[in-house]
C-alpha cells in the first residue's frame, strides 16, 4: 500500500500515510465560546443537567470544558491536560492539549475556548425565594406542656434532620419555622419530607400524628397537593415519672406504638402503647429528681436521709438495683422517698 497524495509506501488510513492522514484530520472539537452556568444564591454550578457544588470554579472550568469537547467517534482520548485563565472575574481562557489515539496512531490535539459565567438561580433558590412548600409539619405541645428547652431542642432536632436530607437531595429544605398554638409550624419544600421530619418525631417522642391535603391547582396535568402533618407530643418524656394506677413508674424509652416504663418501687418493667398513656398523669420530670445520701445499706433496704428534712429513712430497694455511689437519686412524692437510680 502506498499514500495517495504522498506515495510513501506503508500503512495507510483511508488511503493515506500516518502524517498525511493526521495533517488532514482532526479528532477534537471544541466551541469557541462556553457558558457556564452557576447559581448567584448557592454558587452550584449546572453541569450536564445538574446542580453541583464546587470547591473551586478552576475544578468546574475543567470538567465544564471536558464535558464539552467533542470527539470523534473512532478516536479516544487519552489524555486530557486543561490550561484556564482568568480574564476577568467572570470568563477564562482556556488551553486544551488532548492526547488522542486512533487504531495505532497517536497524537496531540490543541483547542482554544472561553468560559463565561452566567450567573442565575437554579431552581431550588428559585423556590426558596419564593418561599415555596408543598407540607407543613405543626408540632404541638399536649396541654400547657413545652419549656423553652425542648422547643429549642425540638427545632434543632428538625432543622438538622433536614439538613441531612438536604445532602441526599437539592429538593430538600425548610422554607420557614413559624411559632404557632405553643408549638412550631415548619414548611418544607416537599411532601416527602414533611412525611419523613413528622414520622422521625413520632417515632422519638411516641407522638400522635395525623394528616390531611388540600388540592393546591394543577400543573401541567397533575393535581398538586399540599399536605399538613399534625405530630402532637404526648404529655410524658423520657425520665418523666408517671402515676398509672397509684403506681409511680419512670418512662424509660419512648417509641413509634409504646412506651417502656419502670414501676419506681419494685422496679419492674411495664410496656404501654402510647394510645394508652395518652392521658397519663405526669407527677415529675428529671429537673424534680434530687440527690439523697446513703448512710447505710441492708439486703433489702437502703438507708437513706431526707434531702429536704434531712431525716433517716428506710426505703425498699428495687427489684435488681445495685448501688454504686455515695449518694442516689431520688424522687419525693407525697411524703414517700422513690429510688430513681444510680
Ligand atoms: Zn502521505
Ligand atoms: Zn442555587
Amino acid at each position: 500500500m502506498f499514500c495517495v497524495r504522498c506515495g510513501k509506501e506503508g500503512r495507510t488510513y483511508d488511503s493515506l500515510c500516518a502524517s498525511c492522514y493526521l495533517q488532514s484530520n482532526r479528532f477534537t472539537q471544541l466551541p469557541d465560546h462556553l457558558n457556564l452556568q452557576q447559581c448567584a444564591h448557592c454558587d452550584e454550578y449546572l453541569m450536564d443537567k445538574r446542580w453541583v457544588h464546587y470547591d473551586s470554579d478552576l475544578d468546574a472550568v475543567y470538567d465544564h470544558v471536558a464535558a464539552n469537547l467533542k470527539v470523534r467517534k473512532d478516536a479516544m482520548v487519552r489524555d486530557l491536560e486543561i490550561d484556564a485563565r482568568e480574564i476577568d472575574r467572570k470568563s477564562y481562557h482556556v488551553h486544551v492539549m488532548a492526547t488522542v489515539a486512533h487504531e495505532d496512531l497517536e497524537t496531540v490535539e490543541e483547542s482554544e475556548t472561553v468560559v463565561r459565567f452566567k450567573r442565575d438561580a437554579c431552581p431550588r433558590c428559585n423556590k426558596i425565594q419564593g418561599n415555596y412548600y408543598e407540607s407543613i409539619v405543626q408540632i404541638r405541645p399536649t396541654g400547657k406542656r413545652f419549656s423553652d428547652d425542648e422547643k429549642a431542642e425540638i427545632l434543632k432536632r428538625s432543622v438538622s434532620y433536614v439538613e441531612t436530607a438536604s445532602k441526599e437531595s437539592r429538593d430538600a429544605f425548610m422554607a420557614k419555622a413559624v411559632e404557632a398554638h405553643g408549638g412550631y409550624d415548619l414548611y418544607l419544600s416537599t411532601i416527602a419530607l414533611g412525611k419523613g421530619l413528622a414520622r422521625n418525631l413520632v417515632s422519638i417522642y411516641g407522638a400522635e400524628y395525623k394528616e390531611s391535603s388540600s388540592l393546591q391547582g394543577r400543573k401541567d396535568g397533575v393535581d398538586l397537593y399540599r399536605v399538613t402533618y399534625l405530630v402532637r407530643l404526648p404529655p410524658y418524656r423520657v425520665r418523666d415519672i408517671v402515676e398509672i394506677g397509684g403506681k409511680l413508674y419512670l418512662v424509660q424509652s419512648t417509641g413509634p406504638h409504646s412506651a417502656k416504663l419502670r414501676n419506681l418501687k419494685h422496679g419492674d418493667n411495664l410496656t404501654m402503647t402510647n394510645v394508652d398513656l395518652r392521658n397519663v398523669k405526669v407527677v415529675g420530670t428529671k429537673e424534680d429528681v434530687k440527690e439523697a445520701v446513703v448512710l447505710g445499706e441492708g439486703r433489702r433496704e437502703l438507708q437513706l436521709m431526707h434531702p429536704v428534712t434531712f431525716e433517716t429513712m428506710d426505703v425498699r430497694k428495687p427489684q435488681g438495683f445495685e448501688r454504686k455511689g455515695d449518694t442516689i437519686k431520688v424522687f419525693l412524692h407525697e411524703g414517700e422517698l422513690y429510688i430513681i437510680g444510680n
